[in-house]
């Protein structure tokens, strides 16, 4: 099989409201959405999802890095996703948004080919998965009230932005434990935005509230500070900021610095590495999160398929469609509150019109 053509297109999307994390206000997202056309008349899509204070790059480098990529990779095989990447990594460090967006189209070449579903191609056989959805920071009362609507639509575990400081942080726990009750599971992310000292301090209360784990507490940087909080805190710590690459992972794995990794198919470049990170953090006996960026249905069901082929991935955090919709990129899952299930189309499953 022979990639005969490659093509690329800006897409927007806007969020139901705005979004706000420890270091950013989200009002929506762009992505760069790609198709690639081979000689058997399979096409493959893929989508890359850059956010330029996470992956360095932004929608106008991801369309220029595109195009070179574009040029080497036409008459290569699709299926040989070894390869791609050896093309890709070759010619540019980083851009793993880029990379992520050639690397699933060229999975869903491969699965359409092989006649399965994509979690079926590498290996799964389970079609149900169960997401969190995310709450962006707010007051404590709006993001309880927050809690207690997505709880309301069927939504059993939420994931609380925090990172502000550790006194409204705690305000904002406590009121929405109260407000939700003892049978949602209830997991935080500070999004780099706590020091040692604050995560040491605001631990205990987090475990007395029966928080599930805490999600990349410190500065991207700092894997010592991780491996301190690891070893002090009762609670589960999981790496995401820290964790790009599968050396990456190799890090914290041989410095037992967390407890398990959020992968993002943004950050590592695709599905192969982020196969490598599971292997990594699954050899280390540290458990996986499939988490996700600005991105739309293409993307994130790529992701849905990976997480559902790895019994490693016990955590995921691929709520991105739930705050936005688009009807021009269709099919991929359907879901009832948190709980999904995989369509049984090939490859991905997604279709797209009018592109
Ligand atoms: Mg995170």
């Amino acid at each position: 099989m022979k990639i005969t053509e490659i093509t690329m297109t800006k897409a927007e999307f806007a969020f139901n409201k705005p979004f706000e994390i420890a270091f950013a206000v989200l009002y929506g997202f762009q992505t760069m959405v790609l198709r690639i056309d081979t000689d058997e008349g399979i096409s493959g899509y893929g989508e890359a999802g850059p956010l330029e204070y996470v992956t360095g790059d932004n929608l106008d480098t991801c369309m220029v890095i595109a195009d070179e990529f574009r040029k080497k990779l036409i008459g290569t095989d699709p299926t040989a996703i070894q390869n791609i990447h050896t093309v890709m990594d070759s010619m540019y460090h980083g851009h793993t948004a880029v990379k992520a967006a050639f690397d699933i189209a060229c999975y869903d070449i491969a699965a359409k080919k092989m006649g399965v579903p994509l979690y079926k191609y590498l290996g799964g056989s389970d079609p149900h998965l169960e997401s969190d959805v995310t709450i962006g920071i707010s007051t404590p009362e709006a993001m309880a009230e927050d809690c207690l609507e997505w709880k309301n639509k069927g939504f059993s575990i939420l994931k609380i932005k925090l990172g502000h400081d550790i006194v409204s942080d705690s305000a904002r726990m406590k009121a929405i434990r109260k407000t939700v009750g003892d049978d949602v599971i209830l997991r935080v992310d500070a999004n780099q935005g706590w020091s040692l000292k604050e995560t040491l301090q605001i631990e205990p209360l987090l475990k007395e509230l029966n928080i599930e784990l805490i999600e990349q507490p410190l500065r991207d940087f700092d894997f010592e500070g991780m491996k301190e909080i690891k070893m002090r805190s009762t609670l589960p710590i999981i790496a995401d900021e820290s964790c790009h690459l599968p050396a990456d992972a190799l890090r914290l794995a041989s410095m037992r610095a967390c407890d398990g990794m959020n992968i993002k198919l943004m950050k590592c470049g695709g599905i192969e590495p982020a196969l490598r990170i599971n292997a990594i953090a699954e050899a280390a006996d540290m458990f996986c999160m499939l988490g996700c960026m600005g991105e739309s249905v293409i993307a994130n069901t790529a992701a849905m398929h990976v997480a559902a082929a790895r019994r490693n991935i016990s955590k995921i955090d691929l709520d991105i469609t739930f705050f936005s919709h688009c009807d021009w990129i269709t099919g991929g899952f359907v879901s009832e509150g948190g709980k999904i299930t995989l369509s049984d189309e090939p490859g991905i499953g997604i279709q797209v019109n009018g592109f």
